[in-house]
């Protein structure tokens, strides 16, 4: 059975976990957080906090836009259920848009029309790794004075136009769940390039206090100061990270050859008008999160699924449109409000891809590929 994913696990990794057990610091922003909030803040240029997980960076971003009931947030509906669910939790109202069939992100030309005097805010999600066009959301959000929140759970290492992904918007997110390219386990990160928003966010961060600053030794007692939760991860975690980071080259440019070899490689079948290749803009530099192919009809789509099932090959469609799960529809979506989302969501396929995934193994996927065409037609 050739899996879709696998974390990448090494002695690497092990020894700091094992080092942060005997550190008898289990808990949150131990020695090993405070090494990768350092490797991250040195990286990408912003201020960062680690995690529990990216859904919680994105309750975090909801605190920190204020959202009250009734106002509205646009998102788009092809996305992971969090990206919404976060400014939900404080009562925001979703207002879902068509995605741009060429990359599956956000169509960010739809946005403006959207916009009400509630809206609020702009989520924008970095889908496989790839950022949408930034300049352009920021400037739509500037004129009519909303945040823009990056989801960019996938997308640790990618880039829009030399700019790290994760730092391109008021507020950002990184996962590093088991699915993503650098793991903890469950785990994510908060990032903003604003100084004031970060010492706001240091206090929800810490259940509403501001234990973190006393820490620092800013301030001889901590109190309650505003709303907020637990969401530090235990410096266990952060320590299996740290290890994923001293081989984050190593994991990057495995994936990368990865992505490379499908795409080269499938090349031919897309000339022959089986499918789409993914498409990678040029202002965005990604990170060999996915792969993925956009087949011609949804039958097509699910016959290859079935094949690779066949030939023990677990390829993956991805995200079933928000707006048309049981709780989009109770704010009144309904079948045919996003055509794009509906047709495309149906036709895209995820290729295995993860950085012990063997030459074999990726060659198999590819012949597998190439036989369900060649058979068929
Ligand atoms: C994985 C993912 C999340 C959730 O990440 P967690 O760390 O599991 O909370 C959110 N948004 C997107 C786009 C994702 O891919």
């Amino acid at each position: 059975m050739i899996a879709f994913n696998k974390s990448s696990i090494t002695e690497e990794e092990i020894k700091h976990v094992l080092d942060s057990i005997n550190t008898n610091h289990l808990h949150g922003d131990g020695k090993y957080t405070k090494l990768v909030k350092e490797w991250f803040e040195e990286r990408i240029k912003s201020n960062v906090l680690l995690t529990t997980s990216c859904t919680a960076a994105l309750e975090m971003s909801a605190i920190l836009c204020d959202i009250k009931p009734g106002d509205e947030v646009i998102v788009p509906s092809y996305t992971f259920v969090s990206s919404i669910n976060a400014f939900v939790l404080r009562g925001a109202t979703p207002v879902f848009v068509e995605i741009d069939p060429k990359t599956m992100n956000i169509d960010v030309k739809k946005i403006e029309e959207k916009i009400t005097n509630k809206t609020k805010a702009i989520i924008v999600v970095d889908y496989a790794g790839v950022v949408p066009d930034m300049d352009y959301v920021n400037k739509i959000a500037k004129k009519h004075k909303l945040f823009v929140v990056e989801d960019a759970a996938q997308a640790v290492g990618s880039y829009y136009k030399n700019i790290s992904a994760g730092t391109l918007a008021d507020f950002g997110c990184y996962s590093f769940h088991d699915t993503k390219n650098y793991t903890m386990g469950e785990g994510g990160a908060f990032i903003t390039k604003y100084d004031d928003k970060f010492l706001s966010a240091e206090i929800i961060r810490e259940k509403g206090t501001n234990r973190t600053q006393f820490t620092r030794g800013i301030v001889d007692k901590y109190n309650w100061c505003s709303l907020g939760s637990s969401y530090l991860p235990s410096d266990i975690l952060s320590a299996l990270l740290y290890g994923q980071l001293n081989r984050f080259d190593e994991i990057m440019e495995k994936r990368m050859n990865i992505w490379n070899y499908y795409h080269e490689n499938l090349k031919e079948l897309e000339a022959k008008k089986f499918f789409k290749r993914q498409f990678i803009p040029k202002d965005c530099k990604h990170n060999a999160h996915m792969y993925y192919i956009i087949l011609n009809d949804k039958e097509t789509k699910n016959a290859l699924e079935k094949h690779f099932k066949e030939n023990g090959i677990q390829a993956n469609s991805h995200y079933y449109p928000l707006h048309l799960s049981p709780m989009g529809k109770t704010y009144g979506y309904k079948e045919g409000d996003l055509p794009l989302t509906e047709d495309y969501s149906l036709r895209l396929l995820r290729l295995p891809l993860y950085a012990d995934l063997t030459q074999k193994e990726i060659e198999k996927v590819c012949s597998t590929l190439k036989e369900f065409f060649y058979k068929n037609n």
